[in-house]
């Protein structure tokens, strides 16, 4: 058949004559698969032996895969063991566990799993085998999950390279751009900022910060108050549980900053650190990783995961809905490694995250509030070159409910927005920059974190205004003088502070 399950069952006791056991086994099975497999497909034990008490079994099925059918068994023969002969069930596992199934496309190259396993692949025919699978194992469907990760890594080889899905949503007018230079540069050679003190990390001097600021006051008087946005404050750490939660842990693990703990505070265990400090005047690091704890949380990689936790397992009352919040405490921190650049790609970004929960007409239509108001605000407040995209992640793009190329199944995804930046090239060779996004996820997050409302379904979705991105789009379109900034812009920025004179 399809599939193999090879069990052993250890039993609290010995049973003799095994046939004692026989009598038992056989409709046990039957029932199990019954109950598990039904319509679905059908199924055997195909054998079993029995060594003083320990059982081994065989189960084979076709259509649904054996695994349900090994816990309800030894479930009830648990109970039926107990309660003819006063054995019970201790624990069971698998030596070997073997499915069959179809990857379509086929693999291009080797896909292996970091569990004990063996990957055949014939065309696009698969027979994955486990091995040595833990009673936990079995319990938690690791095949069944073995076999999506397979299935997802084949997809991925397939779209390897690929361009995320872009189609043109909105297109600004041109507008004649006032500066030509790479804006950090222009802002180092004036000192408004300096870079570090630590990787893709900026300090904004007093001028800097002040427009750094003002974008975000632009964004919360223009866009988010007159919406009916308010603030929350969230913490900084991001828990592995809402990242497992959220799908960043598998994602991004390569993006985050992680945090450790001290394995204590007290100073007398820190003493051989301390004393090698003051010996040697450096880090001595080796002595530093005995004294931390390994990662028990990230450093906020984006808000919206910590606000959805926030709301978890709660019902919103209907009058609070769509909830409209955002945050603009936590700082955003991302290992960019070799894509830094500028203030435009920092590993330490300050943003607002608007995030939105309401019944999808509603998020429809805060979604089209939202773009009214941006548009107001990067046509007339910044007078900016921009356009708006439609994106989707190329592996998305299949997957069906995304819409992608009818217009009007547009509803769950992500709108970028980008900026022209006149120092990297001609508007159409060079790369725009995205300065900030719209998304609708659909119910992803609310049903993760258990997000009720009191009648139907509730959708959710985010926006993320990166300040910094703003600052830049405006700065490489008008320059850094503000006689070349638009009036409107200059009411925001009201009196800039007075510049400190370095010698
Ligand atoms: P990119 O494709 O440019 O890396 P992203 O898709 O990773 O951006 P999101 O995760 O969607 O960005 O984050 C939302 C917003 O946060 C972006 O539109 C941008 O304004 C800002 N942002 C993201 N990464 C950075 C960064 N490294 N430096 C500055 N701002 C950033
Ligand atoms: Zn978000
Ligand atoms: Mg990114």
């Amino acid at each position: 058949m399809e599939h193999r399950l090879e069990a052993e069952v250890q039993l609290s006791g010995r049973i003799d004559p095994p046939e004692r056991l026989g009598e038992l086994l056989a409709p046990l099975a039957r029932e199990a698969i019954e109950r598990t497999v039904g319509s679905r497909g059908r199924g055997e034990m195909t054998s079993w032996s029995l060594a003083g008490d320990r059982l081994s079994l065989v189960l084979e099925t076709e259509g649904a895969r054996p695994h349900q059918a090994l816990l309800a068994l030894a479930r009830r023969l648990g109970e039926e063991l107990g309660r003819k002969l006063h054995i019970g069930v201790r624990s069971f596992r698998a030596p070997s566990y073997r499915v069959r199934f179809v990857v379509d496309p086929a693999p291009t190259q080797p896909i292996t799993l970091p569990i004990p396993s063996q990957l055949v692949l014939d065309g696009t025919s698969a027979t994955l085998e486990l091995t040595d699978l833990s009673e936990e194992a079995l319990r938690d469907n690791w095949m069944d999950r073995a076999v999506t990760l397979v299935l997802e890594k084949a997809k991925r080889q397939s779209y390897a390279g690929k361009e995320q899905y872009w189609s043109l949503l909105t297109a600004s007018p041109t507008k004649e751009p006032r500066f030509q230079g790479d804006p950090t540069e222009e802002m180092l050679r004036r000192l408004w900022v300096r870079s570090g003190p630590t990787k893709g990390k900026w300090f904004l001097g007093p001028t800097a910060a002040h427009l750094l600021k003002t974008m975000e006051r632009i964004a919360r008087q223009e866009i988010l108050d007159p919406l009916g946005f308010t603030e929350v404050v969230q913490p900084h750490h991001d828990s592995f549980d809402i990242l497992l939660k959220t799908g960043h842990l598998e994602g991004l693990p390569g993006e985050f900053y992680y945090v450790t703990e001290p394995r204590t505070r007290d100073p007398a265990a820190w003493e051989r650190f301390t004393d090698l400090v003051k010996l040697t005047r450096r880090v001595p690091e080796a002595e530093l990783l005995k004294m931390v704890s390994p990662p028990s949380a990230v450093s906020c990689y984006a808000q919206c995961p910590t606000i959805y936790w926030w709301l978890s397992g709660r019902t919103v009352a209907q009058e609070s809905l769509p909830l409209r919040i955002y945050d603009r405490t936590a700082i955003s921190n991302r290992y960019e490694s070799g894509g830094r650049h500028g203030l435009e790609r920092v590993d330490e970004f300050h943003r607002i995250e608007p995030v939105y929960v309401g019944t999808p007409e509603q998020l429809l239509e805060l979604r089209e509030r939202l773009l009214e108001r941006y548009a107001r605000v990067f046509d007339t407040v910044l007078d900016l070159e921009w356009r708006t995209a439609w994106v989707t992640p190329f592996y998305l793009q299949q997957s069906g409910g995304v819409g992608i190329e009818d217009a009007q199944a547009r509803i769950k995804g992500t709108i970028d927005f980008e900026a022209y930046l006149p120092y990297r090239g001609t508007r159409e060779a060079s790369e725009w920059l995205e300065f900030q996004n719209l998304s609708i996820v659909g119910d992803k997050y609310t049903k993760a974190f258990t997000i009720r409302g009191q009648k139907g379904e509730l959708w959710s979705g985010c926006s993320g205004i990166g300040l910094e991105r703003w600052l830049v789009a405006f700065l490489a379109q008008k320059g850094l003088d503000p006689d070349g900034w638009p009036e409107a812009f200059r009411r925001y920025a009201g009196t800039m502070p007075s510049e400190i004179r370095f010698l």
